[in-house]
């Protein structure tokens, strides 16, 4: 099997489109730095694009048709889109599903204390990290303060020129002599993960000085009390903007690709397609690093719920109808992959692993230990995916996470399967995957893309 790189096949036109497409993601990623920001700039571009609210039409007492596109949003964490095909509901939707939540670190409930002089936020890790990676570089936070009245406060602080940043401190290469012989996962442990806020006192207090002049600052300048982080979802992540990678800039280096990179070309692909037959639905759920739990994760009923909606708006809605629905239904379930990286070949099995520049990624199965919590995907299922790909000249590439036995992972894709549609994991693939910076191709971007809308399209 011929194995290459996609560039050198690419025309004038193809390379220009690439671009902007590369262009306009970087901005996603500099504008979505959390689900509830994702989901923000999501509803603003697809109402743009014709997109009404599901609740609108049922407010409206509207029916739905052919052609119409609809959106449902789920706690400001999830959205889920429609785009509805002349076909039955009864015989199944095409349907692309990503997550919109990246590892960080979010700010505990009782968080601000001083120490030396210092004012701290304590946090709690989400999803997999190497903790050591968070130590030392200037971080954000970005997050939602909501007040007792039901009133909120946005925040986002360490992304402007001017803004403040924060970070982690680590021992001094000098005195580090017994830190430096500890295991990786010692080196920097959880607990110790908490962000320096400041180090001026404040004057005329009796303790806590620095705490203090946070807190005034926080009310001058935010209307946040401290008992306003009880109620409060503010999560820490890298601070700045992603950037082009490399002499030949073929590359993309910023924070929480996995999986905006799947989610902004799923959303992408959406809005680029104008007709379809079978109707096209776009999932984009949070809570996939912490194993998809919670109401706004895939495990929640949501999904299903919509689905049984637009059937109703429809007038197909029954019980069996909407069984039928979801069991004809086909998905790709686009998260990434991880990309060979030369450094750790050890790590991975050279035949069958995902090379940045080479396409789209076709996972049949994912997990650990003889591939287990893996979804996987039926040999009819690839094979027809594989006519639709090579048809619309997409290139793809077949991978597995690493090396048998080196560790593992899971997406959503099993949660879907279990209504007995066909699922397969599908994306792009990453360098540095989960840490404060990851690395994607400009070029497996554009094909990713390419090939959902193969797929949105296909019969
Ligand atoms: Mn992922
Ligand atoms: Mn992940």
């Amino acid at each position: 099997m011929k194995r290459e790189s996609i560039w050198n096949k690419y025309t004038k036109e193809q390379l220009k489109e690439l671009e902007t497409l590369s262009k306009n993601y970087r901005n996603f990623l500099d504008e979505g730095k959390t689900e509830r920001e994702c989901v923000s700039q999501i509803v603003n571009r697809i109402e743009e694009e014709g997109y009404v609210e599901l609740e609108r039409i049922r407010r409206e007492k509207k029916k739905l048709k052919a052609g119409d596109k609809v959106y449902a949003v789920n706690m400001d964490k999830n959205v889920i889109l429609f785009h509805m095909g002349s076909r039955d509901l009864e015989e199944g939707m095409n349907i692309l599903g990503a997550h919109i939540d990246s590892p960080r670190l979010d700010i505990k409930q009782n968080p601000l204390y001083e120490e030396g002089d210092f004012a701290y936020l304590d946090t709690h890790y989400y999803g997999g990290i190497k903790k050591y990676q968070w130590v030392t570089i200037p971080l954000a936070i970005h997050g939602v303060v909501i007040k007792k009245d039901g009133s909120s406060i946005l925040i986002n602080i360490g992304e402007d020129e001017d803004d403040p940043v924060f970070f982690i401190s680590d021992l001094l290469v000098h005195l580090a002599g017994e830190q430096m012989e500890k295991k990786a996962n010692k080196v920097i442990e959880g607990e110790a993960l908490d962000i320096i806020v400041g180090n001026k006192p404040l004057e005329k207090e009796e303790k806590d000085k620095v705490k203090a002049g946070i807190l005034k600052i926080l009310k001058e300048e935010y209307d946040i009390e401290e008992e306003d982080f009880i109620s409060a979802e503010l999560e820490v992540v890298p601070a700045g903007k992603a950037k082009e990678a490399g002499f030949d800039r073929s590359m993309i280096l910023a924070y929480g690709q996995d999986d905006r990179v799947c989610a902004y070309s799923s959303l992408e692909a959406m809005l680029q397609v104008k007709k379809v037959k079978r109707t096209g639905c776009c999932i984009l759920v949070d809570k996939e690093e912490i194993g998809s739990v919670g109401a706004t994760g895939m495990q929640s009923k949501f999904f299903e719920n919509c689905v049984a909606e637009i059937m109703e708006l429809t007038g197909q809605f029954s019980e069996l109808a909407l069984r039928r629905c979801l069991a004809n239904s086909k998905m790709l379930s686009s998260d990434v992959g991880a990309g060979f990286d030369p450094g750790y070949a050890s790590s991975f099995d050279k035949n069958n692993v995902a090379y940045l520049g080479h396409g789209m990624i076709l996972k049949k199965y994912t997990g650990a230990r003889g591939k287990a919590g893996s979804n996987d995907a039926n040999a009819e299922y690839i094979g027809f995916l594989r006519k639709i790909m090579e048809e619309a000249d997409v290139a793809f590439q077949t991978a597995e996470l690493g090396k048998v036995d080196a560790g593992g992972g899971g997406t959503i894709a099993y949660i879907l399967s279990l209504y007995g549609m066909n699922v397969i994991d599908c994306g792009v693939p990453v360098l540095n995957m989960h840490a404060p910076y990851e690395a994607t191709s400009k070029a497996d971007l554009y094909e990713v893309k390419r090939g959902y809308e193969a797929f949105l399209k296909a019969e």
